[in-house]
């Protein structure tokens, strides 16, 4: 679940996933959305 940063609909599932591991720092999940409100694209990390 993640918020669009341009009009604020809850996007339920990413529609693309990745992991990031920055060097010396603990790995994390990216998820990119599609918001259905404006179909903007956004990055969101998971939790
Ligand atoms: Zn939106």
């Amino acid at each position: 679940m993640a918020k669009c940063p341009k009009c604020g609909v809850d996007v339920a599932k990413p529609t693309k996933t990745w992991r990031l591991a920055p060097k010396g720092k603990k790995a994390i999940t990216i998820g990119l959305y599609k918001c259905s409100g404006c179909g903007a694209f956004f990055r969101a990390a998971q939790k």
